[in-house]
């Protein structure tokens, strides 16, 4: 066990490995995309990749054209998908590393053309709709001129339709209204791209919670992110043969005896009641604890929880042991799977009112990530 730095973000990649095959299982004949933008959902871009491709995921997806080409550096050669279209990313250099690539308006179907002009060979590119969350794609006036651009494109050799796609706004809310009219609205699109000759490899449109919830959204393809790491947005969390892959934990750097009345970390937010042991955790907001966490019993050792005592500053937090017999270097878990009692990512994001994604990939990168 490596204990050498400040904190560490121990991820358990056999747990990747077997929630991509539990998700391929339920999803067959649908194929499964891992998607690993921002660093793997802070698990580590390659290593989750390559436990996501051992788990048979057929399909890797990523935001940014620099994160689709950190994997093909690392020798991943799957088919990869960039999310997201910015007329500034290094497309034809994507396209040299054979990387699809995303339009969902005109100007970005000829940026694309052009792009793979420069690269010397054809883009595979996938078109986008926005199918009513409003954030990127070709609303429904504009597909129809967006589908004729990309098979003008596709006529004039500079790149292949390979994939229609859309975006859920509340898959992760059963029952949400949204999300037949998206998928009538998904329908739409792909007729009209079908009718005017587009024929497309892959169609998707469901992320983990479409993926789980919506078994008509499954498409030829699911774009599974927080599932593959054992998280979901979904109420409740995520289903119980989906496990965590990431334990976060450190070990205390300093312990005191201080007396009672004893005012605690910035601003004195907390003051000890009794004479008192204090333990110091070497980690902080900038380690990803969110500053909000300060009062909640949200720390695991000796078996129980803790409340973090007072303010969480940008590099550590106290700890109130009271006369537990802590020592230096006891070690103090943040949150992990949840097995021995400690909490969950999910805890910490309903106890703070987020989601488990925000949690996960705000640990910062001063933290190794180390693959036990
Ligand atoms: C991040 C993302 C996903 C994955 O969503 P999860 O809820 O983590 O499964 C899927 N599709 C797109 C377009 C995304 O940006």
């Amino acid at each position: 066990m490596v204990m050498d730095s400040h904190a560490q973000a121990l991820v358990d990649l056999d747990a990747i490995s077997g929630n991509v095959a539990a998700l391929r299982e339920l999803v067959a004949p649908s194929a499964v995309m891992a998607v690993v933008k921002a660093g793997g959902y802070g698990h580590g871009a390659v290593p989750a990749a390559r436990a996501a491709i051992r788990g048979g995921a057929g399909w890797l997806g990523v935001v940014h054209v620099a994160e689709a080409l950190e994997l093909r550096a690392a020798g991943i050669d799957s088919p990869l998908l960039c999310l997201m279209a910015i007329g500034s990313d290094a497309h034809s250099a994507a396209i040299e590393a054979g990387v699809d690539l995303t339009a969902g308006s005109v100007d970005m179907v000829r940026r694309l053309a052009a792009a793979a002009a420069d690269a010397g060979r054809p883009a595979r590119v996938h078109l986008k709709a926005d199918t009513g969350l409003s954030r990127g794609g070709a609303t429904a006036a504009d597909w129809p001129s967006v589908v004729d651009a990309g098979l003008a494109a596709q006529a004039a050799g500079r790149l292949n339709v390979v994939g229609l796609w859309s975006h859920f706004a509340s898959a992760d809310e059963p029952g949400s209204p949204s999300v037949a009219q998206q998928l009538a609205a998904f329908g739409e699109a792909l007729a009209i791209a079908e009718k005017a000759g587009v024929t497309p490899e892959v169609r998707h449109i469901a992320n983990t919670a479409g993926a789980l919830l919506v078994p008509e959204a499954r498409y030829d393809l699911v774009r599974i992110g927080g599932g593959i790491y054992g998280l979901s947005t979904l109420p409740g969390g995520p289903p119980p043969w989906l496990r965590p892959a990431m334990t976060l934990r450190a070990r205390l750097a300093m312990v005191k005896r201080v007396p009672a009345g004893t005012g605690v970390s910035y601003g004195h937010r907390y003051v000890t009641t009794a004479q008192t042991t204090l333990g110091l955790l070497p980690v902080g907001y900038a380690d990803g604890v969110p500053r909000a966490a300060a009062g909640l019993p949200l720390l695991f050792a000796r078996g129980r929880r803790w409340p973090i005592a007072g303010t969480v500053c940008m590099d550590q937090l106290v700890i109130d042991f009271g006369d537990e017999p802590v020592a230096v270097g006891d070690e103090v878990v943040l949150f992990g799977p949840g097995d021995g009692g400690e909490p969950t990512a999910q805890e910490w994001a309903d106890t703070l009112g987020t989601i488990s994604y925000e949690i996960v990939t705000g640990i910062g990168s001063r933290v190794p990530r180390s693959y036990p």
